[in-house]
């Protein structure tokens, strides 16, 4: 098969064009660009996801975000590749969620017993 975006011939088995670097699963699917855009939707949404533990809740509310609006593509498209990703965003968005709230809710109640 050949690359769509700069037509170099693509080895079988091989998940990227080895001169420009696009992904062979997005220059199958025909509607590549949206492709392309949905699974880096589902990887931003990953790394979100799990940066959101580290970093802050605002990372854990884009990871959910990203994930709500890349998995729609996955129900109409079943050869896209990411949803695992997606869901795993989408997961790890609510329970960095969960955990920000545990903190900042022990983190009162600690306080609370400063001021009594
Ligand atoms: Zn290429």
């Amino acid at each position: 098969m050949f690359c769509t975006k700069c037509g170099a011939q693509i080895q079988e088995g091989a998940n990227y064009c080895s001169r420009c670097g696009t992904p062979v699963a997005a220059t199958e699917v025909s509607a590549g660009e949206a492709a392309q855009c949905t699974s880096g939707m589902a990887t931003a949404s990953l790394v979100c996801g799990i940066a959101g533990f580290f970093l802050g809740p605002l990372l854990s509310v884009l990871a959910i975000i990203f994930s709500i609006i890349a998995l729609p593509h996955f129900g109409n498209n079943p050869a896209l590749k990411g949803k695992g990703m997606a869901i795993a965003g989408l997961v790890l968005g609510m329970i960095g969620l969960a955990w920000i709230v545990f903190v900042i809710w022990t983190i009162l109640v600690f306080l609370g017993f400063l001021v009594i």
